[in-house]
């Protein structure tokens, strides 16, 4: 059987958001999708981010850009962030799936090249909520917090770009949320008519 291409899902939400902890839990119910495994020049803070990051110097991000090698590129924080273009079509060529995650700026960018995709931006139930989550993080210095947190209410101005919002006030209701969204989005016309024309061819 000839192979629909796969979607592309954008995920969106400021530190502190339960974004990461969302986006585990869809994985382990929906386990053939495909992270994009994104390049940083932040440093490690946590050994589990080898498996959401690689880390590069400046130097190497900066020939990445050069080399246009990023579907999207954008400095947060001080640091380059950037999804890497050829895994992504590789993966949807080979029809799966591919979550991003990516902050507002170079989800804008994303949401410009590939305007088919489906973008969702996860929220924490209030600003008080976040403040707490972030403040509660011992990895970063009380200026670094700071910074996310701002950071953070300049990205949610942005969330009415994004086609979903999820509000991450209770964790299973966010996970069943973000499921559906992509089942719904799989079930769509648009993504199985090779499927129903190779029925039909056969029939
Ligand atoms: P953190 O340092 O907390 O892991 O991530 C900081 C921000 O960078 C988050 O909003 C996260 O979604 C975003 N981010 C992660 N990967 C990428 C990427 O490949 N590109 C862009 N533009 N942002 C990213």
């Amino acid at each position: 059987m000839s192979v629909q291409k796969g979607n592309v899902f954008l995920f969106s939400g400021p530190s502190g958001s339960g974004k990461d902890t969302i986006l585990k839990q869809v994985f382990a119910r929906l386990p053939e999708l495909k992270f994009s495994i994104s390049s940083t020049t932040r440093a490690r803070r946590d050994p589990s981010d080898d498996e959401k990051y690689t880390f590069l110097t400046k130097e190497e991000f900066e020939a990445g850009i050069a080399q246009n090698g990023f579907l999207e590129y954008a400095q947060y924080c001080d640091n380059y962030y950037g999804t890497p273009a050829a895994p992504i079509e590789n993966w949807r060529n080979l029809g799966y799936d591919v979550v991003i995650e990516c902050e507002v700026q170079g989800a804008l960018q994303i949401m410009e090249k590939l305007p088919d995709l489906t973008s969702i931006f996860i929220v924490p139930p209030s600003v008080e909520v976040l403040r707490k989550r972030l403040t509660g993080r011992q990895t970063e210095s009380a200026e670094q917090t700071e910074k996310r947190i701002q950071t953070a209410l300049g990205e949610m101005k942005l969330a009415e770009r994004y086609q979903y919002l999820v509000i991450n006030d209770h964790l299973e209701d966010a996970v069943d949320l973000v499921c559906s969204i992509i089942t719904t989005q799989r079930a769509k016309m648009t993504q199985n008519t090779k499927f129903l024309h190779e029925v039909l061819q056969n029939a």
